[in-house]
């Protein structure tokens, strides 16, 4: 069967973009981030406000934020905001900070899930995040749920901040990565889940290779 939607979920640091960009290219389908997405409106409320910020302050950036998502010549992804490039700045600890929070609240999430099922129109499309295959997409053709230990999480997340530039302790990745999951989790509105239909890939003892010659071959079968 042709599989013209793949809807990617799971937890912080599973590996989810990195891989989800690699099968996207392999298979020739368009690539959604949709943390990308959320971490944008968290970015803008950093720009007007300081933390602590309140529900009311997060929802009056929805007004007139506009995000864009599109690739480059080398296949990275750009994100705008507003017209300003934001790629980069979205992955910040400060926006990782507060991109639960912002994530949290339902009038954000009903703008972002309408963004992304207008774009998932747009052909063959990859989409990942933590309520694909339960909420945006629960018709996609095939839907993984992409997770591995919260110690192997943490070391990935600290070696791509590493190459980034950050120095951050491994032990403070992994609390974040723990709160954050809990936030995606216990929140009331499309909570961080695996889909009853979603095939449930553990990648802790698994190369990139590895994980990416199983998705091709679950998109392929
Ligand atoms: O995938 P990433 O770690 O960039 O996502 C950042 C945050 O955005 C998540 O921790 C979660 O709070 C939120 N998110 C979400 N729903 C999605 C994608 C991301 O709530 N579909």
């Amino acid at each position: 069967m042709t599989k013209s939607v793949i809807a990617i979920d799971g937890p912080a640091g599973a590996g989810k973009s990195t891989i989800a960009k690699m099968a996207a290219q392999k298979l020739g389908y368009i690539y959604i981030d949709t943390g990308a997405m959320y971490r944008a409106v968290a970015w803008r409320v950093l720009q007007e406000y300081t933390p602590p910020v309140s529900t009311e302050q997060i929802i009056s950036v929805l007004d007139d934020i506009d995000i864009k998502l599109s690739y480059d010549e080398n296949k990275n992804m750009r994100v705008e905001t507003n017209g300003t490039d934001v790629s980069a700045a979205i992955r910040t600890p400060e926006v990782t900070a507060l991109v639960s929070q912002v994530a949290a609240v339902s009038e954000v999430r009903t703008k972002m899930v309408e963004l992304q099922r207008a774009m998932a129109k747009c052909g063959k499309v990859l989409m990942d995040g933590r309520d694909i295959g339960t909420c945006v997409l629960p018709n996609a053709d095939l839907k993984i749920f992409l997770t591995a230990s919260v110690e192997e999480r943490a070391n990935r997340r600290a070696r791509q901040m590493k190459e980034k530039g950050y120095d951050i302790d491994v032990e403070e990745i992994k609390k974040d990565i723990i709160a954050r999951d809990e936030a995606d989790m216990n929140r009331e509105i499309s909570p961080l889940k695996k889909a009853d239909d979603a095939l449930l890939l553990d990648t802790t003892e698994m190369t990139i290779e590895e994980v990416l010659a199983a998705i091709v071959k679950m998109a392929q079968d």
